[in-house]
């Protein structure tokens, strides 16, 4: 999938859109989530244009990578959410319901968020 310049985040990236920031360096900006599933709910996204998680680790520099990967840390700290604990998701492609073709990674927490996924149908 090619990447579109035009989806939200890169437009929140490039400040065209605004967003409630809750840090930013040279490789990611994370913002809380227009439509929280939990009391912490934010995004991390990577400056550079990648789709989902596989462009990402395919086509990103190893520096890109290591940054992205403190930055979602440094947010977890920010957000206070490591003591009481936090799901990290990312989301990709058709079956995994993906909305924003620019990659990014949820940290949900602040309440028990509960089993991982619904039980599977037969
Ligand atoms: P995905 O399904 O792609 O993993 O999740 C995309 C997330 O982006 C959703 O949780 C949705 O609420 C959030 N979102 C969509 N548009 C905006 C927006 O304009 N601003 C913010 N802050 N979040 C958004």
């Amino acid at each position: 999938m090619a990447y579109d310049s035009n989806n939200i985040f890169a437009k929140i990236l490039r400040g065209e859109i605004p967003c409630k920031k809750v840090y930013e360096d040279d490789f990611a900006l994370a913002f809380h989530d227009i439509n929280p599933q939990a009391p912490t709910h934010i995004l991390v996204v990577p400056k550079g244009p990648y789709v989902n998680y596989d462009d990402f680790v395919t086509s990103a520099e190893t520096e890109e990578l290591a940054g992205f990967a403190r930055a979602i840390g440094k947010t977890i700290a920010e957000a206070g959410v490591a003591q009481g604990g936090y799901r990290l998701i990312s989301n990709s492609g058709v079956d995994a319901h993906q909305e924003v073709p620019h990659y990014h990674i949820h940290i949900l927490g602040g309440r028990d968020l509960g089993a991982m996924l619904e039980k599977a149908e037969a």
